[in-house]
């Protein structure tokens, strides 16, 4: 097909490239016309450009408007800002969306479960506000707190803010509303704690209860998180779309990726109103990385949301279907789901079953 869609890959780290690679092949053979526009971040960005995040990256994806990528590996407390967290704050991509159901062939508690987890991308203790213990910033910050509500903080804390604003409430709520009507979904369940943080997740729950939009046939109901996380262990199939603030979103995202069979299987995308970067929920497993056991459906399946948002939906459902298919006969697994295969073998099998179609 003539090349019709310009599309940024970034493969990413430890297992991201394996995983990036089959998806490349899977939406090649899905023949919609992608010309590639491959660009670094993460560790390789940081060895070859200096740069976790290269200007250049930023540039390509600002020009293509969608991006792929692999995971990117996010050393615990070395003090420097995610490139995902970044990634999502620069091109405003304000909400992550990320599908949930049980797939074929793949035993898990609950069989009937269809989800889809909307997440705030921008906001909440993500936001990046953090203040070091013993830095001139966090005893600045403690007299200021001193100063305003006598609230005295230890001089030993570190301390991350979590903002929630009722604009970037109020954008999220309305991509979920659109969304469960584009998608013929019945109910959103927004999760919070509100009763413990009235200023943050409040502000989130009532901005969310007075928003003017159509809500068409969709029902709307809130929980509180802690509440809405023992319902999905013990009956998912009881929920619809998720509706949750930056943090919770996180978790439970990787709750429901439990709930099907693991994070090896579940697809995201990074949307705002200008730019769609697509991802799987999982992050660069460097316990397993360089060593083929990837399995690379979850990026397989970002792949078909990248091809919806492409509105090549046929492409998408074909390679949906593969997905299925080759779970369901359950002869090619790589050995997260029991089986023995290798990320080529499972992403070759995905790729005849998409040609076959
Ligand atoms: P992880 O998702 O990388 O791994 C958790 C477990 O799941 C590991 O045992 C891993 O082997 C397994 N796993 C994950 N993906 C798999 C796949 N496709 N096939 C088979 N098994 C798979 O989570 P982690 O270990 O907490 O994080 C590792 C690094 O990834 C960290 O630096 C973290 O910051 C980063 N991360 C990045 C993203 C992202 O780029 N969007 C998301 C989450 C975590």
């Amino acid at each position: 097909m003539a090349d019709r869609h310009r599309v940024t890959l970034i493969p990413g780290d430890g297992i991201g490239p394996e995983v990036a690679s089959a998806a490349r092949l899977v939406l090649d053979v899905a023949d919609v016309g992608i010309v590639w526009i491959e660009r670094p971040a993460g560790a390789t960005a940081a060895a070859e450009a200096g740069d976790l995040l290269p200007d250049d990256t930023l540039d390509t994806i600002r020009e293509t408007r969608v991006a792929i990528k692999g995971p990117i590996t996010t050393p615990v407390g070395s003090g420097f800002r995610s490139v995902n967290v970044a990634l999502r704050q620069e091109l405003d991509l304000f909400a992550a969306v990320r599908p949930a159901r049980s797939l074929p062939g793949v035993p898990t508690r609950h069989g009937d479960v269809d989800l889809v987890v909307i997440r705030e991308n921008t906001e909440d203790l993500y936001r990046g506000i953090e203040f070091a213990p013993g830095t001139a910033e966090a005893e600045a910050l403690r007299e200021e707190l001193r100063r305003l509500a006598r609230f005295e903080v230890r001089p030993d804390a570190g301390v991350t803010l979590k903002p929630i604003s009722v604009a970037g409430t109020q954008r999220v709520v309305r991509f979920a509303f659109e969304y469960a009507k584009a998608n013929r979904r019945a109910r959103i369940t927004l999760g919070h704690k509100a009763s413990i943080m009235p200023t943050s997740d409040g502000l989130f729950l009532r901005t969310a209860l007075e928003d003017p939009i159509d809500r068409g046939d969709v029902v709307f109901e809130d929980m509180q998180v802690d509440h809405l996380t023992a319902e999905l262990v013990r009956r998912p199939s009881r929920f619809d779309v998720l509706l949750l603030p930056n943090l919770y979103g996180d978790i439970l995202s990787d709750l429901c990726a439990g709930l099907v069979g693991g994070l090896g299987l579940i697809p995201g995308a990074n949307i705002g109103w200008e730019y769609a970067v697509f991802e799987p929920v999982h992050g660069s497993a460097p316990d397993i990385a360089g060593q083929a056991k990837a399995n690379p459906i979850a990026m397989i399946l970002s792949g078909a949301m990248l091809l919806r948002y492409l509105s090549e939906l046929e492409a998408a459902r074909r390679v949906e279907r593969a997905v299925d298919e080759v779970l369901r006969e359950g002869a090619v697994r790589t050995p997260d789901l029991g089986g023995s295969s290798s990320t080529g073998e499972v992403a070759d099998a995905i790729a005849r079953a998409v040609t076959s179609r």
